[in-house]
């Protein structure tokens, strides 16, 4: 069963899911040097730490790696002013 705007125990008594109402949501996702938006994932992700995900160009074929996995979303929350906020850090 579902539980709508109500706080909820997950399990046991430690981590309690909540919610948060957002203002405007963003996909980040990656560009490459030569213009293209067509960068997808490889598929291959490096189990270093951090891990390390890999990204390849569909138009020039460029392969790189980044600790990010994109695309994902970014939030911006409504009882927040203007300031965007990362959903875990990312650097
Ligand atoms: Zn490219």
């Amino acid at each position: 069963m579902i539980q709508i705007n109500a706080s909820r125990t997950i399990n046991e008594n430690h981590l309690i899911e909540n919610r948060r109402k957002v203002k405007s949501i963003h996909n980040v996702f990656l560009t490459c040097s030569c213009g293209s938006q067509r960068v997808e994932p490889t598929g291959m992700v490096y189990t270093t730490y951090p891990v390390l995900y890999e990204y390849i160009c569909m138009e020039c074929g460029k392969v790189e790696t980044s600790r990010v996995s994109y695309p994902y979303l970014d939030y911006e929350y409504e009882d927040e002013d203007d300031e965007s906020t990362k959903e875990t850090d990312r650097s």
